[in-house]
């Protein structure tokens, strides 16, 4: 990549620019989203009919509550740990998880496939592309599911409603919309960050006579086509998109191609890079060896984490970014204000190469500078595309900004931008996902623990958990960590989950080789609390200024970093420092955090898990 050539004495007018572009979008209304209870016909599932069936009353040895990537590893790696009969429940009507409800056309996922899919090795899998494409990934999903033999006991279309402990028995008593009633001795939830769909409350948004759906339900029946296929109904429709983040960026050009008229409506632009996907070459993939995808991913997560590395094995949009701007490799001499402003620098040449691409791309310039991102790089979630810009070209296709105030008002005819009123037959909602209400509100249900201590209430002021896959009061039940539960985030979320899902598997296997009941002690946990809470703090006050000075979003808490409450947070330092301290954890091999008690005798009359355990 060739840098443009801004100097230090460009950073001045870069700063002032910037803080002229996060003061106007430094709104409260930003936070104000759409209640969705009772709006069941926003939220439910498109693509599979709902398949009768009677309630269950049994016992299984795990519940794993999700089937996305998340609940697939974690089902899985029970399995291999010795738990046979393991439920994953899911609301929707396959596994996949986001790869199940964003059908949106053109969804693809923009982490090299190489190191997204998991147990590509384990599965003699390589992906067609690069990048994969969504059927690609949600077909794989189902693979793992299959091979693992995960179907057999999961219920889909059902949403867990209720957990209670039940401590004579050891076990955990569930209960579900579908009015079933079972038992497990374990419990994984793997909810995932990308499951809330978020509505903004914009006024009018109920009035709107005309098709409105929210991108994760995307309606192909009005639409026609497919994910890879012309929206074959929308020639005669006048459609609108109602944001621009890493979804709109990938739908835009379908929708552009297939629709009379689309108006993409604009509160802040992304950052759009070169994403030149490609065919796997197979000559390539023959070449791999064994232990390739471990040595491939775990460099990815490395380099974008800033490490010391020999090679970046990906070397792509993220890779190539990162490693500039994290690493701190030919700088040991700088101070650390002086290697600041270095990297200031380098995010600043890397932003002017993103408003480049935009000037060699667009044509009209009004449109082509409204599409330019003002802010520092890693203040949103970047975003790759090739056909994103060029749709601005087209003369079907109308760039509506708002000035960073968003849309003012939804009319039944179609949506009002600083007074002019644009006729839809179509709005689609790309407003992303609520990560931001309590982790209970997310879930969806409430856990009753030890002493009837409901999760809600002892997290009631933040998440308090001990290394971020569990909490005390609450025995064999574990969480996968979505962002700020004190577990942590890597660009590739798959990887966080494949390193949680090893220590939770772990965790497992040990308490059935012992035989016993486990429980985090309240004193590792008061201590892994503060430790993560302090250390965040400090990465606050180091990073403060940075987060502060972006334009609002959710990484900054929409413009108010210091209003995060204090433990939603994630382990202070990389993903790779929190993968070395479970990883750590795990090798002292004394479980010295937990209480172990002996699990209780099963039942006179045993469930079915109970004799799989014996004849074993
Ligand atoms: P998002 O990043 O939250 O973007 C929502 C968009 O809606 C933003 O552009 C936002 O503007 C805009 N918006 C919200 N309210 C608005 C209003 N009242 N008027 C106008 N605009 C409004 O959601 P997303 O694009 O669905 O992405 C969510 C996450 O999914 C991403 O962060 C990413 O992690 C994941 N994702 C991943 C992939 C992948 O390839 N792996 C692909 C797609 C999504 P502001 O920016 O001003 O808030």
């Amino acid at each position: 990549m060739t840098y443009t050539s801004a100097e230090p004495a460009d950073l001045d007018r870069a700063r002032a620019k910037y803080r002229a572009e996060r003061d106007k979008r430094l709104d409260p209304s930003r936070r104000e989203i759409l209640d969705l209870t009772g709006r069941g016909e926003l939220v439910e599932d498109p693509f599979t009919e709902v398949a009768p069936r009677e309630p269950l009353h049994d016992t299984v040895d795990a519940l794993v509550v999700g089937g996305g990537f998340g609940g697939l590893l974690a089902a899985a790696h029970l399995r291999e740990a010795g738990v046979d009969r393991v439920r994953i429940v899911e609301k929707a009507g396959d596994v996949g998880g986001v790869w199940y409800w964003n059908r949106y056309p053109g969804a693809m996922c923009d982490v090299e496939s190489y190191v997204y899919f998991p147990m590509l090795e384990e599965l003699g899998y390589i992906p067609r592309h690069r990048y994969a494409y969504g059927p690609e990934i949600l077909a794989y999903a189902q693979k793992v599911a299959t091979r693992f033999e995960l179907y057999e006991h999961a219920l889909f279309h059902t949403s867990v409603t209720g957990l209670s402990w039940d401590a004579a028995g050891g076990r955990w008593s569930v209960r579900t919309d579908r009015d079933d009633a079972f038992e497990a001795r374990y419990v994984v939830v793997a909810h995932g960050s990308f499951t809330s769909l978020k509505l903004p409350a914009i006024e009018g948004i109920d009035t709107f006579e005309g098709r409105l759906f929210h991108t994760s339900r995307w309606d192909y029946d009005y639409t026609g086509g497919g994910p890879g296929d012309p929206l074959d109904k929308l020639g005669d429709k006048s459609v609108g998109v109602i944001g621009t983040g890493a979804t709109a960026v990938q739908i835009v050009a379908p929708l552009a191609a297939s629709a009379k008229q689309l108006s993409v409506f604009q509160r802040t632009p992304s950052t759009v890079g070169v994403r030149d996907n490609r065919e796997t070459d197979q000559e390539w993939a023959k070449t791999l060896e064994p232990g390739w995808q471990k040595r491939r991913r775990d460099n990815f997560t490395f380099v974008t984490n800033g490490e010391k590395i020999t090679e970046d094995l990906v070397r792509d949009g993220w890779t190539v970014f990162y490693h500039a701007m994290l690493s701190s490799e030919g700088y040991d001499d700088l101070s650390p204000e002086e290697l600041a402003e270095q990297r200031e620098l380098t995010d600043l040449r890397h932003m002017e190469n993103i408003r480049a691409r935009i000037d060699a791309v667009v044509r009209d310039p009004a449109t082509a500078e409204a599409l330019k991102p003002y802010y520092r790089y890693q203040c949103k979630r970047p975003c790759f595309h090739d056909e994103y810009l060029p749709a601005f070209n087209r003369p079907n296709v109308q760039l509506v900004d708002t000035q960073g105030q968003g849309v003012q008002r939804i009319t039944a005819k179609g949506v009002v931008v600083d007074g002019v009123e644009y006729s839809l037959d179509c709005l689609v909602l790309a407003t992303g996902f609520d990560q931001d209400s309590s982790y209970v509100d997310r879930i969806g249900f409430d856990v009753t623990g030890l002493d009837g201590v409901t999760l809600s209430q002892k997290w009631k002021h933040g998440p308090e958990t001990f290394q971020g896959v569990m909490t005390s009061g609450f025995p064999n039940f574990f969480f996968l960590p979505p962002n700020y539960t004190q577990g942590t985030a890597a660009v590739n979320f798959v990887h966080t989950l494949e390193e949680t899902v090893r220590h939770v598997a772990f965790l497992v296997g040990e308490f059935e080789r012992l035989g016993v009941v486990a429980d985090v002690t309240q004193r590792a946990e008061g201590a892994y609390v503060q430790s993560v809470v302090a250390g965040s703090g400090l990465a606050l006050l180091g990073g403060g200024s940075f987060l502060k000075d972006c334009t609002p979003g959710r990484w900054n808490n929409e413009g108010d970093p210091e209003g995060r409450p204090r433990k939603n947070v994630n382990y202070p330092g990389t993903s790779t420092a929190y993968f070395s301290m479970l990883e750590e954890w795990r090798r002292r091999g004394d479980l010295a955090d937990l209480n172990l008690t002996p699990r209780p005798a099963p039942a006179a009359a045993p469930g079915p898990a109970d004799d799989t355990r014996r004849a074993r």
